[in-house]
């Protein structure tokens, strides 16, 4: 599907592609520079909590924090792994 754009930058109509790397053929702007900066903030997001998981090894954790920290993971996959199986059962159960 093909279709214009209006460049944010230099306001020329630019044919767009309806992709997000598409660029003005006029200035050679980002023609949905929003599109771009929405994905990278998601992308951000997701990386932040990743780190900000309390099971997480940092660099500067000691070997016993370590320690602790692959029993809890060890622990979370297992709690996770029972309640699922619950849910599943809670689910098939008849009535
Ligand atoms: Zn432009």
């Amino acid at each position: 599907m093909k279709g214009s754009k209006k460049c944010p930058n230099c306001n020329q109509w630019s044919e767009w592609n309806q992709d997000k790397t598409d660029r003005c053929e006029y200035c050679g702007a980002l023609l949905a520079p929003e599109v771009v900066e929405r994905e990278e903030n998601r992308e951000k997001r997701k990386k932040e909590q990743e780190d900000e998981w309390i099971f997480n090894i940092q660099p500067d954790d000691s070997p016993f924090k370590v320690f602790l920290k692959k029993i809890g993971k060890v622990g979370y996959v297992i709690f996770m792994a029972i309640v699922s199986f619950i849910v599943w059962l809670i689910a098939f159960l008849p009535g």
